[in-house]
């Protein structure tokens, strides 16, 4: 079986990231330390897919490990002694080294004790059979595989399986975890996994806020993550993670059409998407109970606001500075959520405008250049400006000639 794993290694990591684990596996082996390639990437390689994060598990001391191993790379190098791991960032690759370790749960949705432990130990708390195989890195062993939990066959059945059946009572992020490896890789659920992930939806409320939202993070990263939230949707999972978060036929027309009007896709676009159908209240809850911060949090909330506008835009007859007046306060992300998501045709063409033209609209003459021409100091001056965009993005005026027949127009007429 190694043989034909070795070949993987071969056609699916890059020259440089094969000479580390080999590098790696010769230092442990010196130690006389058990080391293994763990997790995602193992799957991936037998999956035939690319991965470049390298998670490598070590039966000690993982840090000692690691300052060698970046010695030796010459590579930078950042420890959590909390944690017992280590990063090692090289020119062109990132490398994750942790203890092996031991978990157990204190109770449904805490972080987990952790010991020491073996590589069993290890790939025994982890979510899945796919995720929970190791490849050896020892010499005498390279590429052998570590599967005690047939990863591997499930892999070829294509099944998504937990390893026992407090798994996502124990962890209920599992669950969102289960659906997206399930869509990204066109899996299903085996049966008893299924079943088990519907006894416990409710779950997922033992789990905090931060987790949670990290979860969604992901699903967000992935090419389609309209097709995990659908499936999460059917699975009762939304209604848990927020009662206002529904996965549907809309949504997966919504999230393709955003693919194609912008790239790459802003990163809080496909969050908006979903505040399309927030109301406010829903939009503050939703920000509050999953911790949304900074950006993302501004665009959910402006983007929940905006719908409000949806009837003064649809009016007919309105002049694009009546639009950027509406559009003002708004971040260009919900705008384009509103461009994508509104019904109206002429909705989205005038906020399409908007991003696209209107809104980079300015004048060639500023502040200064009023008060040359002879408007004084003071709140006549802003109105004047004011006016002044407006006669241009209506399309009254254009060139600087244009702007200072105006403004003289207006001086001479005492406005
Ligand atoms: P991806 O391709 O999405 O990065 P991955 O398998 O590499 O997939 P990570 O989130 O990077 O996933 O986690 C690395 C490994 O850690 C997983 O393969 C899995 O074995 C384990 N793991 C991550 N989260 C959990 C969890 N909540 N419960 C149990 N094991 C987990
Ligand atoms: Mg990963």
């Amino acid at each position: 079986m190694s043989r034909d794993v070795i070949r993987q290694l071969d056609q699916h990591l890059s020259p440089e990231s094969l000479a580390m684990i080999q590098q790696a596996g010769a230092l442990a082996a010196e130690r006389r330390l058990g080391i293994y390639l763990v997790g995602g990437v193992v799957r991936d390689i037998l999956l035939g897919r690319a991965n470049s994060d390298l998670d490598l598990v070590v039966e000690g001391d993982a840090i000692k490990l690691a300052e060698s191993l970046a010695g030796e790379l010459g590579g930078r190098l950042v420890v959590h002694r909390r944690f017992g791991t280590a990063k090692i960032r090289t020119r062109n690759l990132t490398i994750d080294l942790a203890m092996a370790r031991a978990e157990t749960y204190a109770r449904p949705g805490a972080l987990p004790a952790v010991r020491p432990g073996s590589i069993q130990d290890d790939l025994a708390r982890r979510d899945f059979t796919v995720n929970a195989m190791a490849l050896r890195l020892d010499p005498g062993s390279f590429g052998k595989l570590v599967d005690p939990f047939d990863g591997r066959k499930d892999l070829e059945s294509h099944l998504i399986r937990l390893l026992h059946d407090r798994s996502f009572i124990d962890d209920a992020t599992r669950m969102l975890r289960a659906v997206r490896y399930e869509q990204r890789f066109g899996f299903h659920l085996e049966a008893s996994t299924e079943s088990l992930l519907r006894l416990n939806v409710a779950m997922l409320r033992t789990i905090s806020g931060d987790r949670t939202r990290h979860e969604l993070e992901l699903i967000m990263k992935e090419d389609h993550p309209e097709k995990a939230l659908n499936r999460a949707g059917d699975l009762g999972l939304l209604v848990e993670v927020h009662p206002a978060l529904k996965g549907d036929g809309w949504l997966q027309k919504k999230f393709e059409k955003a693919r194609g009007a912008a790239s790459p896709l802003p990163p809080a676009l496909y969050f908006a998407l979903l505040a399309c159908r927030f109301s406010l209240p829903e939009g503050d809850d939703f920000v509050a109970r999953l911790k949304m911060q900074g950006t993302v949090s501004r665009v959910i909330l402006d983007t929940a606001r905006l719908q409000e506008r949806m009837p003064s835009l649809d009016k007919e007859d309105l002049p694009p500075s009546a639009i950027c007046e509406l559009l003002r306060e708004y971040s260009p992300t919900s705008i384009l959520a509103w461009a994508i998501a509104a019904d109206s045709a002429l909705i989205q063409d005038r906020l399409n405008l908007y991003l696209t033209r209107w809104r980079h609209v300015r004048t060639r003459l500023d502040g200064a250049a009023l008060k040359r021409l002879g408007v004084p100091s003071g709140p006549r001056l802003g109105q004047m400006l004011k006016a002044l965009q407006e006669a241009k993005l209506d399309g009254e005026i254009e060139s600087r000639e244009d702007e200072t027949e105006l403004v003289q127009r207006w001086l001479s007429q005492g406005r």
